[in-house]
């Protein structure tokens, strides 16, 4: 099982949105994590032939999958970012619609409807209208939606968007349950959504593929450079424009700076500290990048 993208690049117009691309995905769940309009709407566009690329090829199992046509798409599973909204359908009811246009049988369709619903633990909603559910309901249909054909690739753009932290940590939670012997791509700019179920994470920026790797190496890369400083009220600002200030906290000492430096901080007293996923986003992310 293999998806690879090879020096895919495309632009809108003379906008660069993604720069010669190249990445290799096996089965497992990958985090493509980067701030808004970095490109991952339009990465996974494209991995979904819902856009054309100006170069480059996308392989399945080594096959051009404009090529692969209805065969590629078969193994596809997406929960776009965009939703249309399917207001007066019951839960049970789009699934069915959606069951209907991948092609499922009916008898075939009405089973898997029911177990998809099961999965994302939405069995006792199924008849109520999708307009009656909250932000989190919603994407659960919506990823119940996804996987109605069993897919090989699945691709969910920022599914945990408008949902409350309880409901972010059952969406997650789905993800990792379902993500068996598939490859997960899941797009988001929240850290905590891919901190802990990704296998690997592509931070991406900008129309490109910054950095890529497994948390704990990402972690390890930054280590030397994470630290803790005292500083006053007073030079909040200062630190502000002179180092990557990941937090901000107060202790029994008085006001406490998280930073992320390559270099050790000049003239203050400082300890080094552990690193967390933020401090990595922070690190790559910082200016702008
Ligand atoms: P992300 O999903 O990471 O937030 P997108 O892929 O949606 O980013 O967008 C990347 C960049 O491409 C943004 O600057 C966005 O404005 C631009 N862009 C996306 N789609 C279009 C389009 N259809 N036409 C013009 N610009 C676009
Ligand atoms: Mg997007």
């Amino acid at each position: 099982m293999e998806l690879k993208i090879e020096n895919v690049s495309k632009n809108f117009k003379s906008f660069k949105a993604l720069n010669n691309i190249s990445i290799e995905l096996n089965c497992g769940i990958y985090g493509l994590l980067g701030p808004n309009g970095a490109g991952k709407s339009t990465l996974i566009n494209l991995i979904t032939d819902n856009l054309k690329r100006d170069s480059g090829s996308i392989l399945w199992d080594g096959e051009e999958i404009l090529k692969l046509g209805k065969k590629y798409r078969n193994i596809l599973g997406y929960m776009p970012q965009q939703q249309g909204y399917y207001e007066e359908y019951t839960a049970a009811g789009f699934l069915m619609y959606i069951a209907h246009l991948k092609g499922l049988k009916k008898k075939q369709a009405m089973e898997k409807v029911e177990e998809m619903l099961h999965i994302v633990n939405m069995d006792e909603h199924k008849n109520k209208r999708i307009g009656t559910f909250s932000g989190g309901m919603k994407q659960r249909v919506l990823l119940a939606q996804a996987l109605l054909n069993d897919p090989k690739i699945l691709i969910l753009d920022e599914p945990t968007a408008g949902v409350d932290p309880q409901e972010r940590i059952r969406i997650r939670n789905f993800i990792s349950k379902i993500a068996k012997d598939r490859i997960v791509i899941l797009a988001t700019h929240i850290v905590s959504d891919v901190e802990a179920i990704s296998d690997k994470i592509l931070l991406m920026g900008k129309g490109e593929i910054h950095k890529q790797g497994a948390p704990h190496k990402l972690l390890e890369d930054i280590k030397d450079k994470v630290y803790e400083i005292n500083i006053e009220h007073d030079n909040i600002d200062e630190i502000q424009s002179e180092y990557v200030v990941s937090n901000l906290r107060n202790s029994r000492e008085g006001l406490v700076a998280k930073i992320v430096s390559d270099e050790e901080p000049r003239n203050r007293n400082y300890k080094k500290t552990i690193a967390n996923l933020e401090d990595v986003y922070l690190y790559y992310f910082n200016e702008g990048n």
